[in-house]
This record gives structure tokens, sequence and C-alpha cells, in this order.
């Protein structure tokens, strides 16, 4: 995979994300709005639809395109984060569905007709043991009856379709802990009129997330997803994805605050020259620019074991890990070099330090990616 392999796709992502700047990002800040505008330009565009396969209606794009339109929206200051889960969530449908389901869904997907970006898996009690999780879903006859609560399901009030993870037989009754766990679509605008009452979350930074309660919503059975039981496995294959995709968005993120710094310290002159001349302020932004590349090295090699079918969990998860740290490093280099300016609103720095911050803890926390190599790539004892 050469990475101007999606050069045009990116000049094109970074003309429309132009007609998006910084005032736009932060009237939505300020209001804690979705940005439904932008939402929709790229929906219109094509690039939510990236992953989808051109039978179903969508482009098509291996992995790294995705990663590339990701990347390049935040490297334009743009936040992604509004509806990203759109690209990515549908992995599950589309892997697992029946040919019925893909057929139904997928082209109003590409379209746009139908958003799927709302994910419920994390509870308020379970938290990252997912295993844990206690909102169940009870078959009687051709419905399945939902109970429970999910919390952080991000977009939910932007979303007409959940893919909701429930368990279907209770933890003591399972032949294998992942068992027991099923993947439903749960169409949201259905449930809304039959006891799911959404409550936002207000946040460090513009993400509508929420909060979900399930009273005894009905579910058609046909919603279910692949193999009832089987719906934990579904979950996590499709993880791999959604971390290399957000270790590319944090690229994009660092090379913004990198570029942001490197232009500043360049142009403020003090005790008569740039103060990009004092190695107190190059260094950091060099050190970042550094811990940025190394980063993106991960996310290509991420990218590229998952696109050739191998296991990509232990590089998946490692670029989410280090890319997410060199954004951050890239953005305390950034606020620093701008001095009290990095904290004023005009300058967009806060406001994207805000947002970056959030991928050191989701999808997964940094401590849950240190346990897996631990576990997985260095052998040692699984220590939860
Ligand atoms: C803005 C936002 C948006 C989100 N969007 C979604 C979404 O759309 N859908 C969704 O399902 N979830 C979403 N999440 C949830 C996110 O995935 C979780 O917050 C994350 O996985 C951490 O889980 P937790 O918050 O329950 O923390 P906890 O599981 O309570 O963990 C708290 C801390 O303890 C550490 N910890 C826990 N167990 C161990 C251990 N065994 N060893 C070492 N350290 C440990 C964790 O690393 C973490 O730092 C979102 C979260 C946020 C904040």
């Amino acid at each position: 995979m050469s990475e101007d392999a999606y050069a045009s796709i990116r000049e094109e992502v970074a003309k429309l994300c132009a007609e998006f700047p910084g005032d736009y990002w932060r009237a939505k800040d300020r209001d804690r709005a979705y940005p439904g505008e932008f939402v929709d330009a790229l929906t219109k565009a094509g690039y939510l639809a990236a992953l989808i396969p051109e039978e179903y209606g969508g482009v098509g794009l291996p992995l790294s395109g995705a990663a590339a339109i990701l990347e390049e929206i935040q490297r334009q200051g743009c936040n992604g984060g509004a509806c990203h889960a759109q690209m990515y969530i549908m992995g599950t449908l589309l892997r697992h569905g029946s040919e019925l389901q893909k057929q139904t869904y997928l082209p109003k997907i590409a379209t746009g007709e139908l958003r799927l970006q709302a994910f419920g898996v994390t509870e308020p009690t379970s938290g990252t043991d997912t295993l844990s999780l206690k909102t169940v879903a009870r078959r009687e006859g051709d419905r399945y009856i939902i109970n429970g609560q999910k919390i952080w399901t991000s977009r939910a009030e932007h979303s007409d379709l959940m893919l909701l993870l429930a368990r279907t037989t209770p933890q003591d009754q399972v032949a294998k802990r992942t068992d027991g766990l099923s993947t439903i679509l749960v169409d949201m605008r259905a449930a809304k009129q039959g006891g799911m009452t959404i409550r936002p979350i207000e946040t460090m930074m513009n993400h509508s997330t929420t909060e979900v309660f399930f009273d005894n919503v009905e579910v058609p059975v046909e919603n279910l997803i692949g193999v009832e039981g089987q719906g934990f496995r579904y979950i996590l294959s499709g993880m791999n994805a959604e971390r290399a995709l957000i270790a590319a968005e944090c690229i994009g993120d660092a090379k913004w605050f990198i570029d942001k710094a490197s232009a500043y310290a360049k142009e403020r002159v003090l005790f008569g020259r740039p103060i990009g001349q004092n190695q107190g302020v190059q260094f950091p932004i060099a050190r970042a620019y550094a811990q940025m590349k190394a980063a993106e090295l991960m996310v290509h090699d991420a990218l590229r074991k998952y696109e050739a079918g191998e296991n990509a969990g232990a590089e998946a998860n490692m670029a989410k890990m280090l890319a997410a740290e060199a954004s951050w490093a890239a953005g305390e280099a950034c606020i620093q070099t701008h001095g009290g300016f990095g904290f004023a609103a005009e300058y967009d720095i806060e406001r994207k330090f805000r947002e970056t911050r959030l991928y050191q803890v989701a999808p997964i926390s940094t401590n849950m990616i240190l346990s897996y190599v631990a576990e997985h790539v260095l052998g040692l004892p699984r220590s939860y």
C-alpha cells in the first residue's frame, strides 16, 4: 500500500473540508450542536460509503482508503468523530449479516437514507468488561424484548439504526465465556416509539454522546445479525478496523497540530527573532513529529495486515495507542508554542486538544491495549 495511492482522494476531501472552516466548528462546539451540514456533505460525496462494496451502492475501497479519508478530515481541522462510525459499524452487517439484510440496509446506508452510526456496547456498570454487560434481549416468538441501559452511545440522536450488543443467554448457562451475547440491529425510529429513551451526556468536547435506556423495546428476530450467541466474536472482528481508522484520525490531528505549531513558531517574533529559532520551542515540535511518523508506520502496518486478511489485532491496537499518544504530544507542543494564544478559542487549538484527548480512552483505553500486547504478543499471564 503506498501512501500516494489516495493522493487525489485526500485532495478532494481537503477541498470539501475547506467549506467547513474553524468558525463553523467553533460555533458547533460552543452550542454543542451536531455538524449536520458537514456530515451531509461527506455523505453526498460518498466518503461515508467508502467501505461498502460497489454491489451494495458503496465505493468499495479497502480499509486504507477509509483511513486516508478520515486522516485528511482531521488534518484539515474538521472532526470526523461526528460520523466516522457510519463508515465502519456496517462492517458487522457486511461480514455476518444475511444476504437479505445486506440488500435491505447497505444500499440505503450508502446513500445516507439510513444512518447506522450508533454502536451500543458500553454499559455503566460493566465498562471495559464487555462480557459482564447486563442488557438482555429475551426472545418471545418472533421478537426480542430488550431491557437494559447503554452509556456513551455516541450519535444515537443522529442515527436511524443502532448495532446493539445484548445478552441472549445468561452468563451462567453458556459453554464458553464469550458465548451468549448477540448483535441485533435496532431500528431506533421504531424503538423510540416503544420504550427507548435517549439522554444526551454533556462532555468536554462536542461529541453527541448519550445514554440509552431500553424498557421492553421490541425488535423483530429477523434483525439478529448472524447466529444468536456469537455477537461478541462479530464485534471483536470489527474492532481492528475501528482501531486502525481511529489511529488514522489521530495521525491527522497530530499533523494539524504540528503544521500549526511550526507555522506559528516561524512567524512569531520575540527578542528580535522567531521563537522557533529557540531549541526549547523547536525540539518539542520535532519530537512530536518523530512520534507521529513512527505511529504512522504502525498504522500502515495494521492496515496492510488487515487488508491481507491476517490477524491485525496487535498492530491495530498498538497503532491506536501510539497514534493517540502522538496526537496528544503534538497538541501539547502546539499549545505550548502558542503561549497564551493556544488557549484562545479562535485559534482552534484548545478545541482540537480537547477532541483528540478522547482517543486515549475510547474506543479502548491504553491500559487494555497494553494488557493485550502483554498477553497476546509477549505471552505474559492474563492480568484480569
Ligand atoms: C465520548 C465517548 C464516546 C464513546 N462512544 C462510544 C460508543 O459510541 N459506543 C460504545 O459502546 N462505547 C463508547 N464509548 C465508551 C468507551 O469505549 C469506554 O469509555 C472505554 O472503553 C473505557 O470504558 P469505561 O469508560 O467504562 O472505563 P472503565 O472500564 O470503567 O475503566 C476505567 C479505567 O480503568 C482502567 N482499567 C479497567 N480495567 C483494567 C484492568 N483490568 N487493567 C488495567 N486498567 C484497567 C481503564 O483502562 C480505564 O482507564 C465512548 C466513550 C466516550 C468517553
